[in-house]
């Protein structure tokens, strides 16, 4: 029985972490877990699930949820609670589905604790990847993708040897504006923006889905965790998101990874590395039904985003940091309809401009720098 610590239950990643638990009740169980605002499936998932802690965001909601869990719940709050639930004792592995850099600090703390991670949490490699991946080699920790992309490569690299890679291929869907031009991306809506084509996520990476920001992240994501310089990270556009990404090796030969879009196959592998249990979805890959598979060259200039990533990337240091926190804010601002969709690449881009890059930073510089990113980004947009 694998024991489990997991961060972000009631998202998106949280919610099928959970499902394939359920299907797998002898394998797993869930002993610590944290919630965000959404309080009453937190509670529900809490009866169903029993954990010996449950962390929710604020002092407020900890009141509120004491008296509604049972009875071997210890409720915790704030990112206190956060860190002791990703520290958890009993737990062997920690399933990171929170959103944003604030799941860096849990991740350190879970890493120093010797818990392997299963990380789907981009944002913590993005801002931080080099302390994040050098503290896991410390600790002798090992970091497994939950990211689809990162889960095929990391699926067809198994066994291989590092050196032997040429390039990585990540496949792109295009996000749900693919065949708009940057004309008509001017006046799309949240609406319009929150509709992906292919896959059921939270806003906010449906949102960097659609602005191909997501794309940008996880090139930065595959470098840390495959540790592959930029520019053998390469993306192609494949809009039915069935390949969910390749390795090209030194020979020529490519090893590709397929499936219907499901999370929960990402998910589950992470948790049953090096060995695989039966899947949930009566789904099958159906290659003869789908008939075609499209691939495209991306336009660095139609998905600017992208563009500024592989840049930050390259440059490293702490404009990652900055990319990252000012993507936060400006997506949560276009949620909130005070910035339009092609302001958020704008006064991402004039936060990069306008920053002095840190190379080698501490943790003290990379909080430092996303503070004064989000403050930057939150006055520009009012
Ligand atoms: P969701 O928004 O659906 O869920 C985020 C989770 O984090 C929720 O449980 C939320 O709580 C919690 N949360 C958010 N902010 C805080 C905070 N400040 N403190 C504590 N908890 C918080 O996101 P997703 O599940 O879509 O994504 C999670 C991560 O996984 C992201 O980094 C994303 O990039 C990555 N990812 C997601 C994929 C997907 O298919 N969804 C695919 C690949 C990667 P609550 O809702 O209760 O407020
Ligand atoms: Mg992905």
């Amino acid at each position: 029985m694998k024991l489990i610590s997991l961060l972000g239950a009631t998202g998106s990643i949280g919610t099928q972490t959970l499902d394939v638990v359920r299907h797998h009740r002898q394998e797993f169980k869930v002993v610590a877990m944290s919630t965000g605002r959404n309080i009453d499936l937190a509670c529900e998932q809490a009866h169903e699930f029993k954990p010996k802690l449950l962390s929710v965001q604020s002092k407020d909601d900890y009141e509120k949820v004491r008296h509604h869990v049972p009875a071997e719940t210890k409720v915790v709050y704030g990112e206190e609670g956060l860190l002791e639930v990703a520290t958890y004792p009993d737990s062997v592995i920690l399933v990171n589905a929170v959103l944003g850099s604030v799941g860096l600090g849990p991740t350190l703390a879970a890493i120093e604790a010797g818990k392997t991670i299963a990380i789907a949490n981009k944002e913590t490699l993005v801002t931080a990847g080099h302390i994040v991946t050098e503290a896991a080699k410390a600790h002798q920790v090992s970091l497994l993708p939950v990211d689809s992309e990162h889960s095929a490569i990391f699926q067809a690299l198994n066994g291989e040897n590092k050196r032997e890679i040429e390039k990585l291929i990540l496949t792109a869907s295009g996000g749900s504006f693919r065949d708009l031009s940057r004309d008509e991306l001017k006046e799309v809506t949240v609406e319009q923006a929150l509709n992906h084509p292919n896959w059921s996520m939270g806003a906010k990476i449906t949102i960097d889905s659609a602005t191909m920001m997501n794309k940008g992240l996880e090139v930065i994501e595959a470098h840390w965790l495959f540790d592959i310089p930029y520019e053998r990270i390469e993306v192609v556009l494949h809009k039915e998101s069935i390949i969910h990404s390749m390795v090209e090796f030194v020979d020529h030969s490519v090893m590709a990874q397929l499936g219907t879009p499901d999370m929960r196959v990402p998910i589950q592998y992470a948790l049953t590395y090096p060995k695989r249990l039966a899947g949930q979805s009566d789904e099958r890959l159906n290659l003869s039904e789908i008939g075609k598979l499209h691939f495209a060259q991306m336009d660095p200039k139609r998905f600017r985003c992208m563009a500024l990533a592989y840049e930050a990337g390259r440059i490293g240091g702490t404009m990652p940091t900055v990319l990252n926190a000012a993507n936060e804010v400006a997506v949560a601002s276009f949620l909130d309809k005070r910035l339009s969709f092609l302001g958020i690449e704008a006064v991402i881009e004039q936060a990069l401009e306008r920053h002095h890059v840190i190379s080698g930073p501490t943790l003290e510089d990379i909080k430092a720098v996303d503070e004064e990113t989000r403050a930057f980004i939150r006055s520009t947009v009012n």
